[in-house]
């Protein structure tokens, strides 16, 4: 199996955090964040952001364009390192 890049995991964290990942593509993830600071990093982010959504928007619904702010804040964090 190929490792995954740092891009395909970041693109995953969402659906991560959500747990609608199992099986292989989870133990890839995993794998990733095991050795990668920077994932691990932004893993954090995007769990804060995911808690905050969360917390304020019980049915999981989000904002319009919400998430591609999220993106794209992800995005200037993954830049920035
Ligand atoms: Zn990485």
């Amino acid at each position: 199996m190929t490792p995954l890049t740092c891009d395909q995991v970041v693109k995953q964290f969402f659906a991560y955090l959500d747990r609608a990942i199992s099986g292989a593509p989870l133990d890839q993830i995993e794998e990733h964040l095991e050795e990668c600071l920077s994932c691990c990093d932004k893993l954090a982010f995007s769990r804060q952001v995911d808690a905050f959504v969360k917390a304020r928007v019980p049915e999981g619904k989000v904002p319009e364009g919400f998430e591609a702010r999220v993106r794209q804040a992800l995005q200037r964090a993954q830049e920035g390192v």
